[in-house]
């Protein structure tokens, strides 16, 4: 059943729900489909329409007061199917090592293994119309230290188009639109949740009282702590924050453009357009660095020989990477030889979890008077070590095998110089993605979710989506989180079947 809330008289009777969902983008929807599948009766919230609208959109509006970042309002879409209407389709599920704690890398580790999340890897991969392999290999003569990867890269499923009719049927799932999450009301004990309380647009002032057995929030990675944050009727920290550490830990992934390689006649050793690469775990172990990924554009100058003129003026106009990497071989520039291919040398890297890079609230305030959200994301040197040695790294194996010649951009190759944050004249971006904000850990002196989702400090409330990431890997994020819901469907079953 669609329920549109601004229709709906205020007192109108509803029925107890065994699931409530907060939000309908990939976690929300996937986990209501879960639950469905099982025969629970399924309420899912979404604050937005339909479609696009100016006024939900504009509840997204923050600030950035850390580094260079894009517009909050812009960095998610608030309707039904979330940032599904327009995300690029990238996935690949997190590596083994992703899950692992590293003594080099502060806050590392997740209470769960990557073998829990393998089992929802079919699944989650149909709900996302991709295929399951990825087929990663090492590769030749890398000395162990590099690997080809893969990404999954179908056209991207879009959610609203997909699900609205399925909603419209349904006898289990009761999707309301334009039904924005206002407050969540704890019992008096504060232990557990009671209901979600909503508001429409049509008169905000107005409030919907919804209860259920279980509890789960689905709103993205700065929407949920923002929301959390600002909750404060019945406990003056927040809902789930009697640790301070709801907000924080945000992190992202860096997607910045490394430099250019030019290879010569029949050198180029890949088969694709572009391909990808990453370092193995031996690589980060002895670099002491975070995960990354490497993706080598190519052109060749049959298709291109402007592009590839202007590349290669770049390359012989500069310093050549053997002036930093000591076993360089003496590369010439490419003039004289016959030039084959060559592009763009992009890196995707892991952000390792910082406390200082938050989600906090300002004192302006949306259209249902809550503090809009305020982005202090901060990096830390062992950020900036990753993009820079996993860069480098790439360009030792390149010029050790004699593929031709690459040039790092400055810098990357200089120690005194600051990430410069998102900056499209640099070439420089994030992901789009908002991991950490809610933590999973084993205690609740480390975070805000245990291994289940469940928050710390309520018996029934639940977080799905990429905030409960306590590491991000480098992997594009929603097949994980997608895992994740799925898993969360199962655990809630349990529940419920017990209960
Ligand atoms: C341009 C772009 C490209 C991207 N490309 C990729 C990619 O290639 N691969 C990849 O893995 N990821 C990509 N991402 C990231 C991906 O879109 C997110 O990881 C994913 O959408 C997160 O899913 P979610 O369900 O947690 O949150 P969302 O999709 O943001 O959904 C949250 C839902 O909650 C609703 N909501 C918000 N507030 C409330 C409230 N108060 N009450 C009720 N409902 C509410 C929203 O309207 C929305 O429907 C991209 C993102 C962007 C912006």
């Amino acid at each position: 059943m669609l329920v549109n809330l601004n229709e709906v008289p205020a007192n109108t009777d509803r029925k107890n729900y065994d699931v409530c969902i907060a939000g309908a983008g990939f976690a929300g929807i996937s986990l209501a489909l879960k639950l469905e599948s099982y025969g629970f009766d399924v309420l899912l919230l979404e604050g937005g329409d339909i479609e696009y609208s100016d006024e939900s959109q504009a509840v997204y509006e923050g600030q950035n007061i850390g580094m260079s970042y894009f517009d909050l309002d812009a960095a998610r879409l608030r309707y039904l199917g979330g940032t599904s209407n327009h995300w690029a389709g990238w996935c690949r599920p997190l590596d083994e090592w992703d899950f692992a704690k590293h003594d080099h890398i502060p806050d590392s580790g997740w209470p769960i293994t990557k073998s829990e999340l393998d089992s929802y890897l079919g699944a989650a991969s149909e709900f996302l119309e991709i295929d399951v392999e990825y087929p990663d290999s090492l590769l030749e003569n890398s000395k162990g230290l590099l690997k080809k990867i893969h990404f999954e890269v179908k056209p991207p499923v879009r959610l609203a188009e997909k699900y609205h009719d399925y909603f419209e049927r349904s006898d289990k799932i009761d999707l309301f639109i334009n039904a924005n999450l206002v407050d969540i009301k704890l019992t008096d004990s504060t232990q557990a949740v009671s209901a979600f309380e909503c508001a429409n647009f049509a008169n905000p002032a107005t409030k919907f009282n919804f209860s259920a057995k279980f509890f789960v929030l689905a709103m993205g990675g700065i929407e949920i702590p923002r929301l959390m944050l600002n909750f404060t009727n019945q406990n003056p920290k927040g809902i789930g924050n009697s640790n301070d550490l709801v907000g924080r830990y945000f992190m992202e992934h860096f997607h910045a453009f490394g430099g250019w390689y030019v290879t010569e006649k029949g050198k180029w050793p890949f088969d694709e357009k572009e391909s990808h690469l990453a370092p193995t775990p031996q690589f980060l172990s002895e670099q002491k660095i975070a995960n990354a990924g490497m993706r080598i554009g190519s052109f060749s100058v049959a298709d291109d020989k402007t592009l590839y003129e202007q590349v290669k003026q770049v390359i012989c106009e500069q310093d050549l990477i053997r002036t930093f990497v000591s076993n360089f071989r003496n590369i010439n520039c490419v003039v004289g030889s016959q030039p084959d291919s060559g592009g763009p040398i992009l890196i995707a890297s892991e952000q390792v979890p910082n406390r200082n890079s938050r989600v906090s609230l300002s004192d302006s305030q949306d259209k249902f008077g809550h503090r809009r959200a305020v982005l202090d994301w901060q990096i830390t040197d062992l950020d900036r070590d990753t993009i820079k040695r996993s860069t480098i790294g790439f360009g030792q194996y390149f010029a050790e095998q004699d593929y031709g010649n690459v040039k790092l951009i400055d810098w990357m190759l200089d120690d005194t110089t600051a990430v410069p944050g998102v900056d499209e004249d640099l070439w420089l971006g994030a992901g789009w993605h908002h991991m950490g904000t809610t933590r999973m850990s084993e205690t609740s002196a480390t975070g805000v979710v245990d291994k289940n989702c469940r928050v710390f400090d309520t018996e029934n409330l639940f977080i799905a989506g990429s905030s409960v990431f306590p590491t991000g890997g480098h992997a594009n994020p929603t097949l994980t989180i997608v895992q994740l819901s799925l898993k969360l469907g199962d655990h809630l079953r349990d529940k419920l079947q017990s209960s």
